[in-house]
């Protein structure tokens, strides 16, 4: 299929979404070396699906692809490297600055054994020309060097550049951007516009989604969609009124946006290929997953989060506030206590993470498409979510810990929570867990709003089920706590202060144990009348498992909630995984 001069050609591309709805008519279109194309239509015509089809973002469900003779979907792993993508929402972190932006990225995208010095290189010369090393007209002299800005504190037009500068690294062939120009003043886009045309004619074949007329000035060819995904033109823009038989652009608008006129110019393509594969999948390799990949993206991750100073300090001050609080409400260590420390560190876990992949979603997917792999950027954001985790419930178990080893208590005098590593370690272990969930809901929900929405929905069956607001006194609220980190939380962690006492023959019920529960509980078929923090809660009521009706203390030791604790994790982990993967195919 190669074709002298041609960096694209499509042939009987089709796009239909879910439900059979309409995305893009059967078209085919050759696209030259070198060209600077616009492509044009009214909202929501199918301009970004086109471009789609182009990339390799979202494949055409019928026809085919081919960029430099290849066939897009089965040389995917040659072909994007040559391919650049900036989609409509940025794809750079605003928290990191302009330079840490372009490094990170080179690290990540370039091959292995790329020096810092030719990094840097690039860098300056992927600025230079999209003419972002100059000053702005407002900038003082002194005023900062664009590399050391932080991206947040740039101007649209710029951080669409930015994004542009990335994808300019790997000094791809094509490059696909959809309305870049949207963001920007008239006179940035003059510059602007300017700079991609030069770029075109030092080698890149640029696509640019517009809906600017002005844009027209700067180009060498448009593609016109009317609505529902149909191409009515193709050619230079001089031609484009002529063809229309209009005076204005605007009116080429209005125009294609009746269904009818659209269908009378429609340019149906006249070779079509049949496609045998309606679910077209791209063939992605594992080649890009390493322990460098996670590296880069696990520093740059935790380069994110502590230049996000007020987040930190709002994510570290947490502990301190709910484990103030909870000192200042309860004036010994009792159930509640126990309790509220297990929900804590879950809480703790679900927020902080619950944000993490949805609020970077057009990152991931551009990062996907062109070498990330799933268990490296999970991975990477688990190190980083586990050592913030860490810091909390350390904060939070110091704070519970000195609060009740030094206040006097007249009738439990010797009242703290003990041991103090094992509950560190302990509660880390369940807020990592609890991280899990959130950032499963952060790889299954599409935007933000509907995350946090649903965050306090997966909290309440914690704080329901754990055997401490009420009984569990049916087989299925047993079994549901067993999906809980609540339950196993609170009963491994009650199992951990009771360990302790046993351990040491102690008498429980003298240092903790505000209420006696005179039934005992079942431990190895034995009613023991020992009492403790694990007998108050309402997991093992003794005359329901007489009766068969709860299962009770199944695996009565603290590994078995570990275990549990563990398999919540990886039942997790796969959900991630999974929901992340779906996101592939959209
Ligand atoms: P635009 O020309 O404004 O870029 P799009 O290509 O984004 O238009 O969308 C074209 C049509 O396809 C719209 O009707 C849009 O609702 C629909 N569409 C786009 N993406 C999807 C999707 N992932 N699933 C279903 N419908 C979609
Ligand atoms: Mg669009």
């Amino acid at each position: 299929m190669e074709e002298k001069g041609l960096s694209i050609k499509a042939v009987g591309i089709t796009k239909r979404y879910s439900k059979n709805k309409i995305g893009l008519q059967p078209m085919s279109m050759d696209i030259k070396s070198k060209s600077f194309v616009a492509l044009m239509g009214p909202s929501g015509c199918g301009k970004s699906t086109l471009l789609k089809c182009l990339n390799g973002d979202n494949p055409a469900t019928y026809g085919e692809v081919y960029i430099h003779g290849l066939s897009l979907l089965d040389h995917y792993d040659l072909v994007k490297k040559n391919i650049g993508y900036v989609p409509q929402d940025d794809i750079i972190h605003r928290e990191l600055s302009v330079y840490k932006t372009l490094f990170y990225s080179a690290k990540l995208r370039l091959p292995d054994g790329t020096s810092n010095q030719e990094i840097d290189r690039r860098i300056d010369k992927v600025l230079k020309s999209l003419k972002l090393d100059q000053h702005d007209q407002g900038d003082t002299p002194d005023q900062k060097d664009i590399k050391a800005k932080k991206v947040k504190e740039l101007s649209g037009g710029q951080r669409k550049r930015i994004s542009i500068a990335v994808e300019l690294l790997t000094e791809p062939s094509i490059l696909f951007l959809d309305e870049p120009t949207s963001p920007l003043d008239p006179e940035t886009i003059d510059s602007f516009l300017n700079s991609l045309k030069e770029l075109a004619k030092e080698g890149t074949t640029i696509i640019m989604v517009t809906h600017k007329p002005e844009d027209l000035n700067y180009v060498d060819e448009v593609v016109f969609l009317g609505v529902k995904g149909h191409l009515v033109f193709k050619g230079p823009p001089a031609d484009i009124l002529k063809h229309f038989n209009v005076s204005s652009i605007i009116e080429v608008y209005s125009e294609m946006s009746d269904l009818k006129a659209v269908k009378k110019l429609y340019q149906a393509p006249s070779d079509t290929l049949p496609s045998t594969d309606s679910n077209p999948k791209i063939s992605r390799s594992k080649a890009d997953s390493s322990l460098r990949q996670l590296y880069w993206l696990a520093k740059r991750y935790l380069n994110i989060k502590t230049n996000d100073s007020g987040n930190l300090f709002l994510l570290l001050l947490q502990p301190l506030i709910v484990g103030g609080l909870v000192s200042l409400v309860f004036s010994e260590f009792r159930i509640g206590v126990l309790f509220l420390t297990v929900i804590s560190a879950i809480w703790f876990g679900v927020s902080n993470s619950a944000k993490e992949i949805v609020g970077e979603l057009p990152i991931y997917k551009r990062e996907r498409m062109y070498n990330l792999n799933i268990n490296t950027y999970i991975l990477s954001k688990l190190i980083v979510l586990a050592l913030i985790a860490l810091l909390q419930v350390l904060i939070f178990t110091t704070i519970i810990y000195f609060n009740f080893s030094f206040r006097a208590v007249s009738e439990f005098p010797d009242t703290y929570l003990r041991p103090f590593a094992f509950s560190v370690a302990f509660l880390f272990f369940i807020s990592f867990s609890a991280s899990l969930i959130g950032l499963f809901l952060s790889s299954y929900f599409s935007n933000t709003e509907k995350v946090m929405t649903v965050v306090p929905i997966t909290l309440m069956p914690q704080i329901m089920l754990a055997g401490v607001m009420t009984k569990l006194d049916s087989r299925i609220v047993e079994i549901l706590s067993f999906f809980t980190l609540g339950r196993w939380g609170t009963e491994g962690f009650a199992r951990m202060q009771d360990g302790y006492f046993q351990d040491r023959d102690m008498e429980p019920e003298s240092v903790i144990i505000p209420e006696f529960n005179p039934d005992g509980y079942y431990k190895n078929d034995c009613k023991c009348e020992t009492s403790g923090a694990l007998e108050q809660l309402g997991l093992y009521d003794a005359d329901l498992i007489d009766k068969g009706v709860l299962i009770g203390d199944v695996f009565n030791n603290q590994y078995a909630n570990l275990i549990a604790v563990g398999l919540l994790s990886v039942i997790m982990y796969l959900l991630i995984f999974i929901s992340l993967n779906k996101k592939d195919s959209l």
